[in-house]
């Protein structure tokens, strides 16, 4: 992948959380603490900031500047998660694995910190579909919908979702929503066909 490339890809993974902003807040709201929203759009806007007008020699070096500012500005338990993905990511590239590779690495991270399994409606529930796709080179919007849509019926054991208990089900994981985003823009990005 071209720094130009993840560069692109994050670009748009940002554009699409700035517009879902409020929406993202709103599916934290019942289940958590309202704050997804402003979590995400602030961590993106920050690693755009760091990222625009820079030249960087490969995709890695991009991938590392989102880890680092996503753990850094980041305040919920969603900074540290996606940054450990980045992070994930980072060193699978740099080390000249492929993407497919590096993003089952960024899942393992995500797991290593979060201690989720699938099923704990988050956004594992998302990832482990959507890599399981990717490596058969079937990633659609579609699957990617379908895979955010069920973490609604999902009870959440991990997060803190957890604590309303049954109540959580009913409602989509907002960390479920944003991953989804993150996977729409790769897909928009064209990361995938080279
Ligand atoms: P906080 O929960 O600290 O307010 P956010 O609202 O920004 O942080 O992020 C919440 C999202 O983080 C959840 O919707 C879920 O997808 C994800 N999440 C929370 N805990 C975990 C975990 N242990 N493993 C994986 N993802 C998690
Ligand atoms: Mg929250």
């Amino acid at each position: 992948m071209t720094p130009e490339k993840a560069i692109e890809w994050m670009r748009l993974f940002n554009g699409k959380l700035q517009e879902n902003k409020a929406y993202l807040s709103d599916l934290d709201t019942p289940i958590g603490d309202g704050d997804h929203g402003g979590n995400m759009a602030r961590g993106m806007a920050s690693v755009m900031e760091n990222l625009d007008g820079k030249d960087f020699a490969s995709a890695d070096e991009v991938f590392k500047v989102v880890s680092m500012q996503l753990i850094s500005k980041v305040g919920g338990a969603s900074g540290p998660l996606y940054g450990s993905a980045f992070m994930g990511l980072t060193k699978a590239l740099k080390a000249g694995e492929d993407l497919t590779k590096g993003l089952q690495d960024g899942l393992e991270m995500i797991q290593k910190r979060g201690k989720a399994e699938v099923g704990e409606k988050t956004m594992v529930d998302v990832w482990t579909p959507v890599l399981g796709a990717i490596s058969e080179g079937q990633l659609t919007e579609e699957l990617v919908d379908k895979a955010v849509e069920a973490t609604k019926d999902l009870k959440a054991t991990k997060g803190r979702a957890s604590y309303v208990g049954e109540r959580s089900v009913g409602h989509i994981d907002p960390g479920s929503y944003s991953s989804g985003l993150l996977f729409k823009a790769l897909i928009e990005a064209e990361v995938l066909n080279g």
